[in-house]
């Protein structure tokens, strides 16, 4: 849908200014995203909800219709959240993982937010948004592209540590989502190998950003893989 009628699509729908703003900036950074890795052709669409996204995610790749869709409402809110989330809590390294990983993580967790202490702007946000949901079609169109799972050997050392964040993530949400009585098969679904392998390739990411960022080093973030 060209520019001007979507946003008064979203107008009529209720969304408010900035969360338009947010969807805009989201799609112009997925379109952006996408032509590193796969070129000219091929653009997917992108289509932007208006519905409620409680408990859903704010993006998201839909691998049947190949098509990225992005949920516009609160979307600002959200991905102002983001912008804490993305850095590790040190106090959970004694819950999530086994005994031996975790004064491993202790460290790994106290430099990253050391790293992470200047706040994430928005337009970053969006990038390593972009980044994850691209990955996510990469899982599915790009042939002999190899994934990262738990027993992975990392690339470089960051790769191992961002496994690490990731398997302590993970296993922290697997808990929350028991507690809270999601069904096995739900939980599975929202925390699978292909959601391991994108939020590794984020967190690298992540890590690795500055702003002038080069079209191949962004292209090299996408195809980061294991040893
Ligand atoms: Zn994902």
């Amino acid at each position: 849908m060209e520019k001007p009628k979507l946003e008064r699509k979203l107008r009529l729908a209720g969304i408010s200014e900035d969360d338009i703003q947010c969807s805009r900036m989201l799609a112009v950074s997925i379109a952006r995203m996408h032509r590193v890795a796969f070129g000219e052709d091929s653009m997917p669409s992108i289509t932007t909800f208006t519905g409620p996204s409680e408990g859903m995610s704010f993006a998201c790749y839909f691998p049947a219709a190949d098509e990225y869709g992005i949920r516009a409402q609160r979307i600002s809110r959200r991905i102002d959240e983001e912008r804490k989330r993305c850095r590790p809590a040190i106090s959970d390294s004694e819950k999530f993982l086994p005994a031996a990983l975790c004064s491993s993580y202790r460290s790994v967790a106290a430099w990253f937010s050391e790293r992470m202490k200047a706040e994430l702007s928005r337009e970053e946000i969006c990038f390593l948004i972009a980044l994850h949901e691209v990955r996510h079609r990469m899982q599915v169109k790009q042939a002999g592209l190899r994934m990262f799972a738990p027993q992975s050997e990392g690339s470089d050392h960051l790769a191992d540590q961002c496994m690490l964040l990731v398997s302590n993530a993970f296993e922290k949400a697997r808990r929350r989502y028991a507690a809270n009585g999601k069904p096995q098969a739900e939980i599975e679904r929202r925390i699978d190998s292909l959601e391991f392998d994108a939020c590794v390739v984020d967190r690298y990411a992540l890590h690795r950003f500055h702003p002038r960022l080069t079209v191949r080093e962004v292209r090299n973030l996408l195809f980061l893989s294991p040893r």
